[in-house]
């Protein structure tokens, strides 16, 4: 019987080590502890895109998770992938730009635009496949936009020189392989104001944990200051502008990879730009960055909304504001954000929290203030496009919180990176 026992306890023993070893596996096979900065031209107008990789770099580590590499939830309307040379998936990201968003203006039928923009990897041991593929407009479906060979022992891989700018640490909850690192960047301080950007940063930081989720999850995130301080006083390191597309209160950048280039030895899951300025203004954009005040009484509410695009991946629940964007939703296809429908495919979505007593779609009265339902109107638009609740931090400021089902997709958005 004790032998038995031992027996037993041993091949357990085997069998848990084995399972330690095939976790660790696949990012120990195919990848270093470094990352690829790869930077992303994209051409186009309204009707037709084209992209192709301008350079790449080698940056210090890969701070994103090395257990859940392949994306499953298919957000975005962008998507690249690594593949070995016998066509095995090794990694996947979902991701938004500016330039999607820009080829839904007026502008865009007019005329031609060129978007360079970075997008990060676990630095690739073997030679792979980069695949980028867009999300067709009338089908929903990713297709391949386009396939380049990578070589990570190619000579046209650089180590970038830049910049090392300061980085403070905010919050420290452990490795950074296991947590979500957040890092604000500094955008329109001058180095005297140091201890002014610190504070912003820290005022921002604790708005974020007084709200849920992410109160809950405090101890999964790193927080991070990035020192990116002017030279000159007249100048900002990344030419952020209020009134993207005509309309005021859309911050921006116009180059994305010169944030890139600032980012490349800090951890940046996620990214805040913190633009010191009172004027009211912000704008997130899913796995690319969200930027926002630090002076507006509201920079709190601006945080949270805007990174709720941009580390959410939520869209947004209000319609009644003027957006330039035309025909944003094809109401014939479910959007990929988790907390709008157009009820095309509705039990992907939320379906499944809603009580059957709750009246669908649900009157937006303040009768159902705290019910899940199908609420009418969202996404710019009041009719055929729906919410989860009748008010959410995604719909307006003065909500007091996020609403279920964001909250539900935030924290699954957590997961990703902590597991
Ligand atoms: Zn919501």
């Amino acid at each position: 019987m004790k032998n038995f026992r031992h027996i037993f306890i041993y091949i357990l023993t085997i069998y848990i080590l084995t399972s330690c070893v095939e976790n660790k596996t696949l990012y120990e096979t195919y990848f270093t502890d470094q990352r690829a900065r790869i930077n992303i031209v994209f051409q186009g107008d309204a009707y037709s895109q084209k992209a192709s990789i301008k350079e790449i770099y080698k940056e210090s580590v890969w701070s994103g998770s090395k257990n859940n590499l392949v994306d499953t939830l298919y957000y975005g309307e962008y998507r690249y992938s690594l593949y070995t040379k016998d066509g095995q998936l090794i990694f996947s990201k979902g991701f938004n730009n500016l330039f999607s968003e820009w080829r839904t203006i007026e502008q865009a039928k007019l005329t031609t635009n060129e978007f360079v923009e970075s997008h990060w990897i676990p630095f690739p041991k073997q030679i792979v496949d980069f695949v980028l593929y867009y999300r067709d407009k009338s089908s929903g479906e990713f297709e391949e936009l386009h396939r380049e060979t990578i070589d990570p022992n190619s000579k046209n891989i650089s180590i970038p020189k830049e910049f090392n700018y300061q980085i403070d640490t905010i919050q420290y909850s452990g490795n950074f392989s296991n947590k979500v690192d957040i890092v604000f960047v500094a955008e329109g301080y001058s180095h005297n104001e140091s201890d002014k950007f610190k504070d912003d940063v820290n005022r921002a930081t604790e708005y974020l944990f007084s709200m849920e989720p992410y109160s809950t999850r405090r101890s999964d995130f790193n927080v991070w200051a990035l020192n990116s301080f002017n030279d000159q006083d007249d100048k900002t390191p990344l030419s952020s502008t209020f009134s993207t597309f005509g309309i005021d209160r859309y911050l921006t950048i116009p180059d994305h990879s010169s944030l890139g280039a600032i980012l490349h030895n800090s951890h940046n899951d996620a990214v805040y730009i913190l633009v010191n300025s009172s004027q009211y203004g912000g704008g997130g954009i899913y796995n690319y960055y969200a930027i926002g005040v630090s002076d507006h009484n509201l920079y709190g509410e601006l945080f949270v909304h805007e990174f709720g695009h941009s580390f959410g991946g939520l869209g947004d629940e209000y319609y009644s504001s003027q957006v330039a964007y035309e025909e944003f939703y094809n109401l014939n296809i479910e959007p990929w954000e988790p907390n709008l429908t157009t009820r095309v495919n509705f039990s992907n979505k939320w379906e499944s929290l809603i009580n059957k007593e709750t009246p669908i779609p649900t009157p937006n009265s303040y009768e159902y203030k705290n019910t899940i339902g199908l609420f009418e109107g969202g996404g710019y638009m009041s009719k055929d496009i729906y919410r989860p609740y009748l008010t959410c931090r995604m719909k307006e400021n003065s909500a007091p919180d996020f609403c279920p089902v964001c909250i539900r997709a935030i924290n699954k958005i957590i997961d990703s990176y902590v597991k």
